[in-house]
């Protein structure tokens, strides 16, 4: 089983708490404008293609692939990350569109291969639910 999961955990804001309440659910929301059809990750107020506030949240498949990624060997981030080295973080290219940064989870002991196929997962960390990635064939196991 993976090492204890532990993070920064998210401080949510008028605009983002809807794309982490989704994650409690085991949803991965995005904003859609209805202006202009832009979907975009991370939440904001306006839309950052045409400036339109006209935004709805819709849930995707948490499918993609990986973009790329780096392996993390310095707790550069404080002492209690010690614990968790080393880890991945990952860009995954959404198939609904939007690039996202997050952490890879595996399977244990592996890394990412650029191009792979991933998909999101949803532990549980103190509360909250994190939206991190496996590989696709591993979802479930
Ligand atoms: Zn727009």
């Amino acid at each position: 089983m993976h090492t204890q999961l532990i993070a920064e955990l998210p401080t949510p804001t008028d605009e983002s708490r809807p794309f982490w309440e989704g994650c409690n659910q085991e949803q991965l929301l995005l904003q859609h404008c209805g202006s202009c059809r832009h979907v975009f990750y991370y939440a904001r107020r306006l839309c950052p293609a045409c400036g339109g506030c006209d935004l709805t949240w819709q849930a995707c498949s948490g499918a993609g692939q990986v973009y790329s990624y780096s392996q993390v060997q310095v707790a550069f981030q404080g002492p209690h990350w010690q614990s968790q080295l080393p880890y991945t973080v990952v860009l995954i290219d959404l198939d609904a569109g939007p690039r996202m940064l997050s952490r890879w989870l595996g399977p244990d002991g592996q890394m990412p291969r650029v191009g792979q196929r991933a998909q999101v997962t949803f532990p549980l960390v103190e509360g909250q639910r994190l939206p991190f990635f496996r590989a696709e064939d591993e979802v479930g196991k």
